[in-house]
C-alpha cells in the first residue's frame, strides 16, 4: 500500500511540466494530462468515501464511492499500460453515467449537473485529433444528458434516492466550486500545453536557421572546391595537351603516334569532363546575367564549334529562327545549347541513310520555346525518367561522364524555365525548353 503510494506520487513527479523537457511534454501532453486528472480524480474521492465513511457508516453511498475508486484506478492502470484511448472512452462513460445517477438520486438544489461541465472540457482537451469522432461524442453526451435530466423528470431508477434533506445553498455552493476549479485545471493545462508548443516552435525556427546557416556555407566551400580544383587540375592537362599536340607533329614514328593519339584522346575526356564541372559550378555560384542576345546566332556558333565531334558532319542541321533577340544569360544559353546539340550529334543513328537536327527558337508570349529534335538512337522507355539524373547514363554509346544533362536542367531551373523530353527508342529524341524572356 505504502509502495502504491509512493509510486503515485513518483508518477505525478516524473509528470512535472516545469522540469519535463518540452518535447517530452509537448508530445505527451494528453497522457500527461490524463494521468492527472486520474490522480486528482483519486484524491478527490478517496476525500469523499472517507467523509461518507465517517458520516453514514456502511450506507449505500460509501459502497457506490468505492465502485468510483476503482474505477478511477482501472483507468489510471489502462494508461500506465498504454490502453490510453479505452481508459479514456471507460472513464468518460462511467463518470457521465455516475454524474447522471447522482443527478437524479440526489435533490436537484445540490447542483450535481455542473459536473457535466469539467466532463465537456475534458472532453475537448484529452482527445487526439485523430480521435475526433469520440471527441465530439464525449462532447454531446453530457450535453443531451443535461437536457434530459433538465426537460423531464428522468431519473436512473426509478423512486431511489440517496437523500432527500434540502441542504439549501451549502451543496451548490461546494459543488459549484469544485467543477469552477475543474474546469480551470483544464484550461489551464491547455494554456500550458499551447505555451511550451510555442517555445517549442521557437527553439525548432532557431535550430532550422542554424542549420540553414550551416549548409550555406558548407555549399559556398564545396562550390569553392569544387572551382578551384578544377581550374588547378585544368592549367596542367592543358600543358600536357599542348606537348601532345607538338610531339605529333614532330614525331614520325607510327607506334609514337599511336601512344600519343591515345593520349590525346584520354586527355581530351578529361578535359570536357572538368568542362562540365567549371560549368555546373559557373551555374551554381554567380548571379544571372541577363544581356540583349540572339539565340539564333548561339546556335549558329555552337554548331560550328562542335564540327571536331566524330561524324558530325554526317549531320544536316536545320535552324528555324522566328525570335529576335531577347533579354537572356548568354553563357547559360551557350552551354545548354552546347550540351544538347553535342547530345544530339554524339547519338546519332549511324545506320540512318540522313541524320539531322532540327532547332526551332520561337517567342511565345513572354516565354522563349527551344525546341531540339534529332533522329538519333533515342533513348529506352526504362531510362527516360533519370536522363537529368547526376552522372546517369542511358547508352553504352556514352562516353561522357553523365553530367551534361543534369547541369541543363540546374541551369534551365535557375533561369525559372521548364525543360521536357519525349524520345522514341531507334527514332530519335526532341527537347523542349520555355524559358521567360523579354524582348
Ligand atoms: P553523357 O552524354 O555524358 O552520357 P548526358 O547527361 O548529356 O550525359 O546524357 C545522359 C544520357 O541521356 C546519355 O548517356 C544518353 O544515353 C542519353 N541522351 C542524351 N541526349 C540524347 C539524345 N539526343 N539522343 C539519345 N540519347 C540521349
Amino acid at each position: 500500500m505504502q509502495a502504491a503510494v509512493l509510486n503515485f506520487f513518483h508518477r505525478w513527479l516524473s509528470y512535472n511540466t516545469q522540469t519535463a523537457d518540452d518535447q517530452y511534454f509537448f508530445t505527451r501532453r494528453r497522457e500527461i494530462l490524463l494521468s492527472r486528472i486520474l490522480i486528482l480524480s483519486a484524491f478527490m474521492e478517496i476525500v469523499i468515501t472517507l467523509k461518507d465513511l465517517l458520516v453514514m457508516k456502511a450506507s449505500i453511498s460509501v459502497y457506490i464511492d468505492l465502485v468510483i475508486l476503482m474505477i478511477i484506478l482501472v483507468s489510471f492502470r489502462m494508461v500506465q499500460t498504454g490502453h490510453q484511448k479505452t481508459a479514456k472512452s471507460f472513464f468518460l462513460i462511467l463518470m457521465n453515467s455516475f454524474t447522471v445517477f447522482y443527478a437524479s438520486a440526489l435533490p436537484s438544489d445540490r447542483g450535481i449537473f455542473l459536473y457535466f461541465f469539467p466532463l465537456i472540457t475534458m472532453a475537448f482537451a484529452i482527445f487526439e485529433d485523430e480521435e475526433i469522432y469520440l471527441r465530439i461524442a464525449f462532447i454531446v453526451l453530457p450535453i443531451l444528458l443535461l437536457c434530459l435530466l433538465a426537460g423531464s423528470d428522468f431519473t436512473l431508477f426509478g423512486d431511489f434516492k440517496l437523500a432527500t434533506a434540502k441542504n439549501g445553498k451549502y451543496n451548490l455552493v461546494i459543488n459549484a466550486a469544485v467543477t469552477m476549479l475543474l474546469v480551470a485545471f483544464f484550461i489551464e493545462f491547455m494554456m500550458k500545453a499551447n505555451r511550451k508548443s510555442e517555445s517549442l516552435l521557437r527553439d525548432l525556427a532557431d535550430s532550422v536557421h542554424q542549420k540553414k546557416e550551416a549548409i550555406e556555407k558548407i555549399n559556398k566551400e564545396l562550390d569553392r572546391f569544387v572551382y578551384s580544383t578544377s581550374h588547378d587540375l585544368r592549367a596542367p592537362l592543358s600543358s600536357i595537351q599542348g606537348i601532345t599536340k607538338l610531339a605529333l607533329m614532330d614525331s614520325d614514328r607510327t607506334h609514337d603516334l599511336e601512344y600519343f593519339n591515345m593520349i590525346k584522346n584520354r586527355t581530351g575526356k578529361l578535359n570536357e569532363f572538368i568542362n562540365e564541372i567549371i560549368d555546373y559550378s559557373r551555374n551554381s555560384r554567380t548571379e544571372l546575367q541577363n544581356e540583349l542576345i540572339d539565340i539564333g546566332e548561339i546556335v549558329k556558333e555552337v554548331i560550328s564549334n562542335l564540327q571536331f565531334l566524330d561524324h558530325a558532319e554526317r549531320i544536316q542541321f536545320e535552324v528555324n529562327n522566328s525570335s529576335g533577340r531577347m533579354l537572356l544569360d548568354k553563357g547559360r544559353m551557350k552551354m545548354v545549347m552546347n550540351n544538347l546539340i553535342s547530345n544530339a550529334i554524339k547519338y546519332q543513328n549511324l545506320r540512318a541513310e540522313q541524320s539531322w537536327v532540327k532547332i526551332e527558337v520561337a517567342v511565345e508570349g513572354a516565354d522563349c520555346k527551344i525546341n531540339i529534335e534529332d533522329n538519333g538512337i533515342g533513348i529506352a522507355d526504362e531510362f527516360q525518367g533519370r536522363i537529368f539524373e547526376m552522372f546517369f547514363r542511358a547508352t553504352e554509346r556514352s562516353s561522357g561522364s553523365g553530367l551534361g544533362l543534369y547541369i541543363v536542367k540546374e541551369i534551365i531551373e535557375r533561369m525559372n524555365g521548364t525543360i521536357k523530353m519525349k524520345s522514341a527508342e531507334g527514332k530519335g529524341t526532341r527537347f523542349e525548353i520555355s524559358v521567360p524572356a523579354e524582348k
